[in-house]
């Protein structure tokens, strides 16, 4: 066992190999999920002038400082000051301004009366009845006391989301720089492989990995080169491995082709103008990971088996394309679940697959009765991947497992 490459260091060797890609400017409308290569500073105060936070009148606070229903404070109106305007009246003692919600305080105004608490003073639409106090600063949005110009605000290799870009937007960024998608060649091989659509003859089976594998890349938000399938031919292979080469992807993912068997042409075809390594990862499912580099592209050769390559995608790929992408190193993130079964492994670092559910705020996991690496079904069945660290043959009902979430809630 002791030649077995841990996981952890199978890791760090693909993070040590990838860099991120290079950048360009998207405008703000397309810059969804993009992920900044800059740091965004604030370049101005938010809110960038002090305004209203209600419809009312915006007052001197020292005016109105004794006004009740009973004894109400009458004040001239000498503006009106709706939402987009710039107010060229300054308020002076007893005097007041009508202003709407998000206008700009006038200057002599220090507070703002809801309308709630005034009415209008009997037969003369020039003056206003003060029903309240207020005190200095009421009912106002001070200008940066959201956020000030100069304070940074999203970091480099943040995800931009919806509510980001409401965020540059009200700082007036109209483009952002972002990494560009890392782009993705996809390569399937086998004889056995028939498309969906088509029939099926004896001894085929249909093509799952390009389609799992293609789903995993765009989620992990790189462009997708499909290759589509090779049949077990090296000239099949090589010239879609030319073709990759030809569009400059970043990198090639391959699954199947590349074991032990005599059929395994794509093993023998990225040998040729390049070098492979197969590591022996402590891992199951998802031993042997090939890593190696086709004409300068680095490749990723996953295991031909849909649970094999999957698992292998999670562990690895994404790894490589999250570093591509200028992500931080995120880590799959880990949760901790209670055993409901006792659980075997055979002592490699075990993705075991399994369904969690919360008792009481707590994970309880049970693993999935087929553990087959050719068992898609039983994949899609489970919601969790249980994690048994390396060296570790059995847990018994009751301790504590880690896993990682698969697939969508519910
Ligand atoms: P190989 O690595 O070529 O020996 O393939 C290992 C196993 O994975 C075989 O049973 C293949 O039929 C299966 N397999 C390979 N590629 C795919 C694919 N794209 N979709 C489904 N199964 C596959
Ligand atoms: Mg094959």
């Amino acid at each position: 066992m002791t030649d077995l490459l841990p996981v952890s260091e199978a890791q760090s060797r693909i993070r040590a190999a990838f860099a991120p890609v290079s950048t360009t400017g998207v405008p703000l409308a397309d810059a969804l999920g993009r992920v900044l290569s800059v740091e965004i500073i604030a370049p101005l105060d938010l809110p960038p002038f002090t305004n209203s936070s209600m419809d009312g009148f915006a007052v001197r606070a020292a005016d109105v400082a004794g006004a009740s229903p009973s004894a109400p404070v009458t004040l001239a109106l000498v503006a009106e000051i709706p939402a987009g305007a710039a107010p060229s009246a300054v308020i002076g003692p007893q005097q007041a301004a009508r202003i709407m919600t998000g206008a700009l305080l006038p200057a002599g105004a220090d507070a703002v009366v809801p309308q709630e608490v005034t009415r209008s003073a009997p037969g003369v639409s020039a003056q206003v009845e003060i029903l309240e106090p207020v005190r200095p600063g009421d009912y106002l949005r001070q200008q940066g006391s959201d956020l000030q110009a100069g304070v940074p605000v999203l970091r480099v290799g943040h995800t931009l989301t919806a509510q980001d870009l409401g965020l540059l937007a009200a700082l007036g960024i109209h483009q952002v720089q972002v990494f560009r998608r890392p782009r993705i060649a996809l390569l399937s091989s086998g004889d056995e492989l028939t498309q969906p659509g088509q029939p099926l003859s004896p001894g085929k089976i249909y093509d799952s990995n390009t389609f799992m594998l293609a789903a995993l890349v765009r989620e992990s938000g790189a462009e997708l080169l499909s290759l589509g399938v090779a049949a077990d031919d090296p000239r099949q292979v090589r010239n879609l491995l030319q073709s990759a080469v030809d569009q400059g992807v970043d990198l090639i993912l391959t699954s199947a082709g590349v074991s032990v068997g005599a059929f395994d042409y794509v093993r023998a075809v990225l040998e040729e103008q390049g070098r492979l390594a197969f590591w022996r990862v402590d891992m199951r499912p998802g031993k042997p990971l090939a890593f190696g580099a086709y004409a300068g592209i680095p490749v990723i050769g996953l295991p031909g088996n849909p649970v094999s390559a999957y698992v292998g995608f999670l562990i690895f790929a994404r790894l490589a394309i999250h570093r591509l992408a200028g992500l931080p190193d995120q880590s799959l993130r880990h949760f901790t679940a209670v055993l409901d079964d006792a659980l075997e492994s055979d002592g490699r670092e075990s993705y075991l697959r399994g369904t969690v559910h919360l008792v009481s705020g707590v994970y309880h996991a049970r693993q999935a009765k087929n553990q087959s690496s050719a068992n898609i079904f039983a994949l899609v069945h489970a919601n969790a991947l249980l994690i048994v660290p390396s060296g570790v043959k059995s847990l018994p009902v009751g301790a504590e497992v880690k896993f990682m979430h698969i697939g969508t809630e519910g």
